[in-house]
């Protein structure tokens, strides 16, 4: 049988984030290769990292392009998100838990626009910690190189602080995810460097470990002659093998009756672990991402919500035009995606690069709560990043 999960260090999520081709998925790869070599995991080639989500099911464990690790004092599930369009839908949903993030910024090209928009967007789903990899660093060596990245650097921690982040105190570490996958020890030191920042630097967040069990569904599936499994990160509680739960969305009340964590069993589930449940009796078609597996009774969905809003400017990737009452995009809540009529008040409008507040009613009843980030999207891009103010 399977070797169980056993809790000994505590377990945080991370990610990448950045610019599309600044190295997200290199450095991803190349993290899993120095940590292998210090016999703290397994290597995870970059083909692996990148690969379609449906060719990614490792055991019942499916997570977008999750790979986990060990530092000396940390266990990580590091989720390496696409660099393309439809990163942010990942980022809203499959980070809202991330306890930190690296940001990947090229010291070849510097920030760019999706730089810019990750950093908003981590601020908007509640990310506290970022560190910064300054990658390519092989490539940007010497003279007058060293003078740019110098300069890169300065618009990084700009960029940090001009979003909260605090980017005087951010770790800056020049790495090569590149060189330190090849294996040269100058740059593999580098990548070492980066993991002792995040070590140091992400704190061990707060876990709700006494509130009751909910989990956002990012994935089913069917594990033949067992039943429906739900992946996904649990964003509070615990749950164990035995428990009782119900799936909001799907309006079932069912028994959990398996659990793993990374194709490893576990008796116990805890608040930000990423974690397959085995539902027991659920048909697969009932259950789709977007519900939510909780408590039973712990949460009443609703409609209806009024929320702060920004509105993208069109140079962050939003509209160029402005918005209005009657507005109807959809929200990103959760893992959810649904759609929401708009109600600013009366005539107001509100323009690209304006905060907002504004009412929502929504085309399905989900679970929501004061304090819950989601995004705004039209057309397959991002136009807005809220976080919900009331419910009802
Ligand atoms: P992503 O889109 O951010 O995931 O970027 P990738 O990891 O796919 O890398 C994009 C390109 O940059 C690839 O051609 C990589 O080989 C290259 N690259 C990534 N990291 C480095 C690095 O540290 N140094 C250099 N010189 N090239 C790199
Ligand atoms: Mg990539």
């Amino acid at each position: 049988s399977k070797t169980a999960y056993v809790r000994t260090k505590p377990h945080l999520n991370i990610g990448t984030m950045g610019h599309v081709d600044h190295g997200k998925t290199t450095l991803t790869a190349a993290i899993t290769k120095v940590l292998a070599e210090r016999g703290s995991g397994s290597f995870v080639p970059f083909d692996r990292i990148d690969r379609a989500p449906e060719e990614a099911a490792r055991g019942i464990t499916i997570n977008i392009a999750h790979v986990e690790y060990e530092t000396d004092t940390r266990h990580y599930a590091h989720v390496d998100m696409p660099g393309h369009a439809d990163y942010v839908k990942n980022m809203v949903t499959g980070a809202a838990q991330l306890d930190g993030a690296i940001l990947v910024v090229s010291a070849l090209d510097g920030i760019m626009p999706q730089t810019a928009e990750h950093v908003l967007l981590a601020r908007q789903v509640g990310v506290d910690h970022i560190v910064v990899a300054l990658n390519k660093a092989d490539a940007v060596d010497d003279g007058e190189d060293a003078v740019l990245t110098d300069l890169v650097e300065l618009e990084v921690r700009d960029l940090l602080s001009a979003h909260g982040y605090g980017g005087e105190s951010a770790p800056v570490v020049r790495v090569s995810g590149l060189k330190a996958l090849e294996g040269d020890p100058r740059w593999t030191a580098s990548v070492e460097a980066l993991l002792d920042a995040v070590d140091t630097y992400v704190p061990m967040p707060e876990r709700y470990l006494d509130a009751p069990f909910l989990l956002p569904v990012e994935n089913v599936l069917t594990i033949t002659g067992r039943g429906t499994v739900v992946t996904g990160a649990v964003e509070r509680g615990t749950v164990r093998v035995g428990d009782r739960v119900e799936v909001l969305g799907a309006e079932v009340e069912t028994v959990v009756t398996g659990l793993e964590t990374f194709g490893k069993p576990m008796e116990e589930a805890q608040a930000g672990d990423n974690v397959a449940l085995l539902l027991r009796g659920v048909p697969r078609d009932a259950v789709r991402r977007g519900h939510v597996v909780a408590a039973p009774g712990s949460v009443t969905p609703s409609r209806r919500f009024t929320a702060r809003v920004y509105v993208l400017s069109a140079r962050e990737g939003g509209r160029t035009t402005p918005v209005s009452t009657g507005y109807r995009p959809q929200f990103y809540i959760r893992t959810a995606d649904v759609v929401g009529d708009v109600d600013l008040g009366g005539t107001a409008v509100a323009r690209p690069g304006d905060t907002v507040t504004m009412t929502v009613e929504l085309g399905r009843d989900v679970p929501l709560e004061a304090g819950l980030g989601f995004a705004v999207r039209e057309g397959g891009r991002t136009v807005g990043a809220g976080t919900v103010t009331s419910v009802g």
